[in-house]
């Protein structure tokens, strides 16, 4: 039953599949690197009723997709899930498993890892293929303050989690065929130790930081809870949505949903404001896709001036107020 040819895998995280978008990242990266070991792209589908999600991963570059479809995996379990995860892998032998650092991939992917006994890199923010052909897994380390090149060199498959956002999707491709196998639920299913009761659906209200176009991002320099809050207003003349560093909401200026960076969103507005913000890694390793970046600082030293292509010295809290007050004043006019 095992395949001859390489494989990467990319396993079908289509909950919300609205807004999480990064299997379809996963499976674009996944096409360059298999160029690079002239391996097959594949993509794993667990559910019940996931027709539409095959259909959407041929249509994003998937070769072949691995269907197990059934009434009883209606309800994700995470016993069950990466119980038949580990036996694709077992039969079908791919070289690299890619999972998006969902909330469902950061549970999933480090169990699979440990059943087929093979190493993960998690929360990757870049992919490569190094000159031996092997994963060079991208990811911060100690801290945050250095990025890593982790590889797998006897273990397999070779597995990562990877940050949504990480990655561009290709385009849809209307006419993209591939390979479907089906394959049917397994009897000797584990025993679920979770108990379902019922499941309701978080509606988060608003554009998402992701998606934004415009974000205005504050760090410690705003000063406090009440200068930060001004934020919101100057965000909002500007059509766009706030940001923070991890300082401002380790304060509770704002919720953690606004934090950017390497513990938070990974953004790619085409217009980004950073006012008071140092620029250190941690921050910056969630802006490196913005498009314009005007940052406001006092001190034209910090890095985040440095990364700016406008940079203006002054106090941001100052700046915001007179910013907003002559947005206000052209819109009125
Ligand atoms: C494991 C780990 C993960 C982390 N993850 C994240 C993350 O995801 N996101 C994140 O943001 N951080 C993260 N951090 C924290 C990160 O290292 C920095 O501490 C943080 O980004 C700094 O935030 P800041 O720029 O707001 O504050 P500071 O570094 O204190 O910078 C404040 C800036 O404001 C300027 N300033 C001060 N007063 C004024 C004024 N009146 N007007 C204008 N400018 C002024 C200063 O010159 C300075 O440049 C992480 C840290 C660790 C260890």
């Amino acid at each position: 039953m095992s395949e001859n040819n390489r494989s990467i895998w990319v396993f079908g995280d289509y909950r919300n599949y609205f807004q999480n978008r990064v299997t379809l990242q996963l499976l674009s990266r996944a096409i360059e690197l298999a160029d690079k070991i002239s391996a097959s792209v594949c993509a794993v589908v667990m559910g019940h009723d996931v027709d539409e999600y095959v259909g959407e991963y041929i249509a994003h570059g998937a070769q072949k997709v691995y269907v197990i479809e059934h009434p009883q995996l209606k309800n994700y379990s995470i016993e069950t899930y990466s119980y038949l995860m580990e036996r694709l892998a077992r039969i079908y032998k791919p070289e690299i498993i890619f999972v998006g650092a969902t909330m469902f991939g950061r549970e999933f992917a480090p169990r699979v890892a440990k059943k087929l006994g093979t190493g993960l890199t998690a929360d990757c923010i870049g992919l490569d293929i190094n000159e031996d052909g092997l994963l060079v897994q991208i990811a911060p380390s100690f801290g945050g303050n250095l990025l890593a090149e982790i590889i797998t060199p006897e273990s397999r498959p070779q597995m990562a989690t990877v940050r949504p956002g990480t990655f561009q999707e290709i385009p849809h491709d209307y006419n993209a065929v591939g390979e479907v196998i089906r394959i049917p639920l397994p009897e000797d299913l584990p025993e679920d130790r979770v108990r379902l009761i019922s499941t309701e659906r978080w509606r988060k209200k608003g554009q998402r930081i992701e998606d934004a176009r415009v974000v205005v991002c504050g760090g410690r320099g705003m000063g406090s809870k009440k200068k930060y809050k001004k934020l919101f207003e100057l965000s909002q003349l500007l059509g766009g949505i706030i940001g923070a560093t991890r300082p401002v909401v380790y304060a509770k200026w704002v919720d953690e949903e606004s934090l950017v960076g390497q513990a938070g969103k990974h953004i790619r507005p085409k217009v980004l404001f950073s006012f008071g913000i140092s620029g250190a890694i941690q921050h910056t390793a969630g802006i490196g896709d913005a498009g314009f970046i005007i940052a406001i600082n006092k001190n034209i030293n910090a890095t985040m001036m440095k990364m700016a292509d406008v940079a203006i010295v002054a106090d941001a809290n100052q700046f915001c107020t007179a910013l907003t007050r002559e947005l206000k004043k052209r819109i009125r006019s």
